[in-house]
């Protein structure tokens, strides 16, 4: 059985009194909850969850990594340097990325790399545009951008990663893909990785994205391959990320 897993992407958003106020709000709200649970934040607030979030279930992550370890790059953030403050997770390629500073696939999977490398779980997102879907390129779209990542990780590395399944099209939008739609891609992404390791591939968590909600988390994750939530907008009130963990 595989564990569901939620995680929060905050993206550029929050403040230190705003989060605190967000993440204790998460934290009191969480009782017997089935799934793990994270928020991938900002690089600032890191030092922040590790002070507010080491002795709860909460986990905590960052949302972008360099692949360089060290040196001469402006502006860049480590993995060792997530590792750091205590992050459990990293999001690789999220279509942001991807669409408003040009990461390729290819990027994006040295990135895994990098993360895997310093012990961080990369949450690599994939997912098509809605013009890709209307030519009918779903899945040559995500699992292109899911073979990049395959092709570069080694075997051992393979059961470490958390894939996320993100039409871009219903990404910030209210328009969610159908169970029906997110289910079909979940299989097509678990059945890519199975043609590398069918074992891995069974134990696999793949997540949905885009306007994903409390009152549409239930159907989503009762499909047989959505194995939980990366939320955007909804993470930023602990009313709504607690409705989506409970959801679970
Ligand atoms: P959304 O964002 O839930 O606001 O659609 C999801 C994401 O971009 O990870």
């Amino acid at each position: 059985m595989r564990r569901k897993l939620v995680i929060g992407n905050w993206k550029m958003n929050g403040n230190r009194a705003g989060n605190t106020a967000l993440l204790s709000g998460i934290i009191a709200g969480l009782n017997d909850f089935g799934a793990d649970c994270a928020v991938c934040v900002p690089a600032p607030y890191l030092a922040q969850c590790q002070a507010e979030l080491q002795d709860s279930p909460v986990a905590w992550g960052a949302q972008d990594l360099s692949v360089h370890a060290a040196g001469a790059y402006t502006g860049e953030v480590s993995a060792a340097m997530l590792v750091d403050f205590g992050a459990r997770y990293v999001l690789c390629g999220h279509s942001e990325r991807r669409a408003y500073h040009k990461e390729s696939s290819e990027l994006v999977a040295q990135k895994a790399v990098a993360a895997l490398a310093a012990g961080l779980t990369p949450v690599v997102c994939v997912g098509e545009t809605l013009e890709q879907r209307e030519a009918g390129e779903t899945e040559a779209v995500i699992c292109g951008q899911l073979q990049a990542v395959l092709d570069v990780v080694a075997a051992d590395d393979l059961a470490k990663i958390v894939v996320a399944y993100e039409p871009v099209w219903a990404i910030g939008t209210g328009k969610t893909a159908t169970p029906q739609i997110a289910q079909e891609a979940h299989a097509l992404l678990r059945a890519r990785v199975a043609q590398k390791n069918a074992p891995v591939a069974a134990g696999m968590q793949i997540l949905y994205g885009g306007s994903m909600k409390p009152d549409n988390a239930k159907e989503l994750m009762a499909q047989p391959d959505i194995d939980g939530g990366l939320i955007g907008g909804a993470a930023l009130k602990a009313a709504d990320f607690l409705g989506i963990i409970q959801a679970v």
